[in-house]
């Protein structure tokens, strides 16, 4: 199996209840490793940009509000299988149909404020790196 590197944002909803940590813990303890990471807050045009594959979907403008109501975390996580690891992580986008165990189910509080974002393909997980991080930012 490939090592692979994703990115990771852990959400407002999870810095506003110091949930940095023990999200980490799941990832690490899961034998992703945290190359990079840094809290920042999102401007609008920022997270508008992000997420720009959404524009077109209902929900968008509550997307960019919420990604920008508070900190996010935003993080490269590696190992092996990483984007695809993380995703199993994360768990369902909705909590409620998320497994237990997964981070969603764990932490998030709806569809929306759901904790985490996670890369879903090797070709946006690089896009997406170099959309917050420098590769002098990433230290492997
Ligand atoms: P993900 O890959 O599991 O994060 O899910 P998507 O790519 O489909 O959606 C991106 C993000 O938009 C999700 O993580 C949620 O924060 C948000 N989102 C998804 N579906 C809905 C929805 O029906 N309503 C609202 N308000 N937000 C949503």
């Amino acid at each position: 199996m490939a090592i692979e590197r994703t990115l990771s944002i852990l959400k407002p909803d999870a810095t506003r209840r110091n949930l940095t940590g023990s999200i980490n813990k799941v990832f690490e303890e899961a034998g992703l490793s945290i190359l990079a990471q840094k809290r920042i807050q999102l401007t609008r045009a920022e997270a508008e940009a992000f997420y720009a594959v959404h524009k077109e979907r209902g929900f968008f403008n509550d997307l960019v509000g919420y990604m920008i109501s508070g900190p996010v975390v935003a993080q490269v996580l590696s190992g092996e299988n990483a984007v695809a690891k993380n995703r199993e992580l994360m768990g369902a986008t909705d909590p409620k149909k998320a497994t237990e165990g997964t981070i969603r189910a764990m932490f998030a509080e709806s569809i929306e404020a759901n904790s985490v974002h996670g890369s879903d393909s090797a070709e946006n997980a690089k896009n997406e790196i170099s959309f917050f991080f420098a590769e002098i930012d990433i230290v492997g």
